[in-house]
């Protein structure tokens, strides 16, 4: 590991400042990511600004939105009682990922800005524009069995991991931030995640020095009848090849309102508005979730070793809406 300085930040606003006067500095919470990507030297930072004992650690439910601070541990919010009974969804996302330790440790801030696992960027004798711009993506004629089929550029076609922001853009959650300067400013999960396009190394719209603060989550009650899915080579510990994050608000058989989103097949957590819009006014049925699968994966594009999961995609949001429409809520 290369050396690098570490400073521990005693409040946001000095967080920011310090991040803003070094260039090259980074933030470290959990450091479940970060620090892996140090050892392995794929991310070389001179500077640290520890952020990990900040207060922004808790989760408080409003009437009309649940605000979750950038410092809550993966599991605090998975097991949480209101977001286990309001937004089931949110909850199975974040117990299927990583481990029972990794979860523990993990924050919620460092899940949205988790890298890319695509095995080209964790190995720096390879080419990756991600990681090193205009080297090449080895990936695209390499093993890309895990790589994604939309949202892709010829530059880089990398899979965003999380499975936690794909639940959160199906709820349209708001990513709070602090800047250097003062201000503060409220994005949407659905624009904070980059296109890869040609400049894959720039992957979300944050500032240099811009801290996240917290999450917000509107409170809806169609999201008690919500479901991820996870589709993986094994049972735990494992990234997905294929998941969806599903939200139906029944009148009856009839859908009055729907949430679809993907993951682990796209470049950013993925929402499908179109087969939203689909689903309007259908019957709950296999025929209606089938027609918004596949307008879901309209635009995707397979490689050599990734064709399957179109497929495969689209069964698991059929899968998905099915279990959701089963619920009692
Ligand atoms: Fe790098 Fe993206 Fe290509 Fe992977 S897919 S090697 S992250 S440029």
């Amino acid at each position: 590991m290369k050396p690098f300085q570490y400073h521990q930040a005693a409040g946001p606003r000095e967080a920011v400042f310090a991040a803003a006067q070094n260039p090259g500095a980074m933030f470290l919470a959990g450091g479940t990511t970060l620090v892996d990507l140090m050892k392995i030297e794929v991310l070389t930072p001179d500077s640290i600004i520890g952020v990990n004992n900040l207060p922004l650690a808790e989760i408080e439910v409003g009437t009309e939105t649940v605000r979750v601070g950038a410092n809550v541990r993966n599991s605090q919010l998975a097991w949480h009682p209101f977001i286990r009974e309001w937004f089931p969804v949110l909850s199975e996302a974040l117990l299927s990922g990583a481990t029972t330790q990794l979860r523990n440790m993990a924050t919620v801030a460092g899940n949205i800005m988790q890298r890319t696992r695509c095995a080209y960027f964790r190995n720096v004798h390879t080419a990756c524009n991600r990681r090193q711009p205009a080297s090449g993506c080895d990936a695209i004629s390499g093993f890309n069995r895990t790589h994604a089929v939309l949202g892709t550029s010829e530059h880089c076609i990398a899979t965003h991991p999380s499975d936690m922001c794909v639940a959160m853009v199906m709820l349209d959650a708001q990513i709070h931030t602090l800047r250097p300067d003062g201000t503060t400013s409220s994005i949407p999960l659905a624009e904070f995640h980059k296109l890869p396009g040609d400049t894959p190394q720039i992957e979300t719209v944050l500032e240099r020095g811009e801290l996240i603060t917290h999450v917000t989550l509107p409170r809806l009650a169609m999201t008690r009848r919500s479901h991820y899915l996870k589709v993986r080579d094994r049972a735990s510990y494992e990234f997905a090849l294929a998941s969806a994050a599903v939200a139906l608000d029944l009148d009856g058989d009839v859908i009055r309102g729907a949430r679809l989103a993907v993951g682990g097949i796209a470049t950013k957590p993925w929402r499908c508005w179109e087969s939203e819009r689909i689903l309007l006014g259908h019957r709950a049925d296999g025929d209606a979730f089938r027609d918004a699968a596949e307008a879901a994966l309209a635009g995707a594009i397979g490689r050599q070793h990734n064709q399957f999961k179109i497929e495969l995609a689209k069964r698991t949001l059929v899968r998905a809406l099915t279990t959701a429409r089963e619920l009692t809520v």
